[in-house]
């Protein structure tokens, strides 16, 4: 069945985000590439892998994309049979004392702000799709501060306004390092109130969440940060967590990385972890770019627990570069180990139906019954 939208609604009241997205993409990006009518029945020239993407936003640090065709189209391009699409849950200022305007975070020295219109543009881009390539796109929820106890506030009306959509929650942004500091307000952690509600919805609706925390500091060589993460898989043992770079980011090193993420799967059956981004340069590759022992020994005692993402940005020229490095780390493992890692691992994680909300959920959210009525389980 096909879902119902609030497309009047959105358009309504991101009328004037929607203008801004127009003429950025008039001005620096391509017009989206055709998307064959049909899915690729054979895996184009070069693909040895069926893959599937745990990590794609679609927009950029300005909201401006390719658009979900020219993503498809790239996709096509390199095996990616399923994707997990988000927006970006924040926009880069372009600061008044700035002459160039900025690209990506670390463009300058400007702030972030929070932006939870991206989540609009992600449903709207994706119901412009043809519909025989909608089945493939696997979209999430992102576009909130998750240090504001308002937060869980947005994802309710996100899944009410497009029931029967939403596949997950993510990527959550707490714990980033120069994001973090670029960014106002304070920053969320993995077991802070406000996201703990948004971690229970999420596993009373099925939903899995795809959480972005630093595992330490650019400075300390200890995982500092892992107590936040650990607290919040274990608070949420009916919630299916997806750690984000395992935890890496640029300039974090952690000797004790893989034993540390070992440990975490052991302990905790609803983890898994998503090795996109600079983690597969920096550990799962030694400094030489061949497999890293250590990381294929991890992965092939934990075959169901690790996917790849791309983790690009809006922008889909260098996509297929960006899933086809991973050939070298999957030729270095089991077949069948290598199978899960490049595709079923992230399908298996996604909700049997895209989430929606009952009818007093709805309700209660709505003001249509008083705030703080019990819900009916
Ligand atoms: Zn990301």
């Amino acid at each position: 069945m096909k879902p119902i939208t609030y497309r009047g609604i959105a358009r309504l009241c991101f009328s004037a985000a929607s203008v801004i997205i127009a003429a950025g993409c008039a001005q620096s990006g391509p017009a989206p590439a055709a998307v064959n009518s049909t899915p690729p029945t054979t895996l184009p020239v070069g693909v040895r892998y069926r893959m599937s993407d745990c990590h794609l936003h679609l927009v950029d640090f300005l909201q401006h994309t390719d658009g979900i065709n020219a993503a498809v189209a790239a996709m096509d391009k390199c095996g990616v049979e399923d994707a997990v699409v988000s927006g970006m849950p924040v926009v880069k200022e372009w600061a008044q004392n700035e002459h160039r305007r900025p690209e990506y975070y670390l463009s300058d020295d400007s702030r972030c702000y929070w932006y939870s219109a991206t989540d609009v543009l992600v449903e709207r881009q994706i119901e412009s799709m043809p519909a025989d390539q909608r089945h493939r796109i696997h979209p999430v929820i992102c576009g909130f501060n998750g240090a504001d106890r308002n937060a869980i506030e947005h994802v309710q009306r996100m899944v009410d306004w497009f029931p029967g959509f939403w596949e997950g929650i993510g990527e959550v942004m707490t714990r980033h390092d120069d994001l973090t500091a670029l960014t106002y307000g304070d920053p969320a952690r993995a077991d802070n109130q406000a996201l703990s509600s948004i971690f229970t919805f999420a596993g009373n609706h099925d939903l899995p969440i795809f959480l972005h925390s630093d595992i330490g500091s650019v400075w300390k060589r200890d995982p500092i940060y892992l107590p936040e993460v650990e607290a919040a898989v274990s608070a949420h043992p009916n919630t299916r967590f997806v750690w984000c770079h395992a935890g890496i980011s640029r300039r974090i090193e952690i000797p004790t990385l893989t034993s540390d993420i070992g440990t975490m799967l052991k302990k905790y059956p609803n983890l898994w972890v998503d090795v996109s981004w600079v983690v597969y340069e920096n550990d799962l590759l030694t400094k030489d770019g061949q497999p890293d022992a250590k990381w294929t020994a991890l992965i092939e005692e934990f075959p169901d627990r690790f996917m790849i993402g791309s983790d690009k940005v809006g922008r889909f020229g260098d996509y297929p570069a960006e899933i086809l490095k991973y050939y070298k780390f999957l030729d270095a493992l089991k077949p069948e180990t290598a199978k899960k890692l490049a595709r079923e691992n992230m399908l298996s994680v996604l909700p049997k139906h895209p989430a929606k909300l009952s009818d007093q959920e709805s309700d209660l959210l709505n003001g249509r019954i008083p705030a703080g009525t019990e819900l009916i389980k």
